[in-house]
């Protein structure tokens, strides 16, 4: 478990850290352990904080879900309109924006939850518990 501080927030949500400290993970695996990707630390195992910051709190993250998986759809259809153009069909644009959605969901469920956590809620960096380790 690499408990490294993140020199800046965004790195820190790109990297799955806590938005308190930084340095701990949120996930328990990697996204690729298909099983087990949505364990999450029910503490920072760095700083201590509770992710879950009230019962239900990451219901919310469904909305950043739903913004980021309408923006990969947008961003799918774009490129089949740029390489095959309105020649592709309706299944032309739907069965690629389809997979494309269904192999980025398990990076869609973290990021969801993660940005939610660093940039929808009141919880702040804070130095002191960052560094002390
Ligand atoms: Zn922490």
């Amino acid at each position: 478990m690499c408990n490294q501080l993140e020199p800046n927030k965004l790195l820190a949500a790109a990297k799955g850290k806590c938005p308190q400290c930084q340095s701990g993970k949120m996930f328990k695996y990697s996204v690729i352990k298909l099983n087990k990707f949505t364990e999450m630390f029910v503490t920072c195992p760095f700083c201590g904080l509770r992710f879950e910051l009230e019962p239900g709190y990451f219901w919310g993250a469904m909305y950043v879900s739903y913004a980021i998986t309408t923006g990969i759809m947008l961003v799918v259809g774009a490129l089949v309109y740029i390489l095959f153009g309105a020649k592709a069909g309706f299944w032309g644009f739907i069965i690629p924006i389809f997979t494309v959605m269904f192999l980025s969901m398990p990076f869609t469920y973290r990021y969801a939850r993660v940005f939610y956590l660093h940039f929808f809620s009141p919880i702040r960096f804070n130095k002191e518990l960052a560094n002390k380790k």
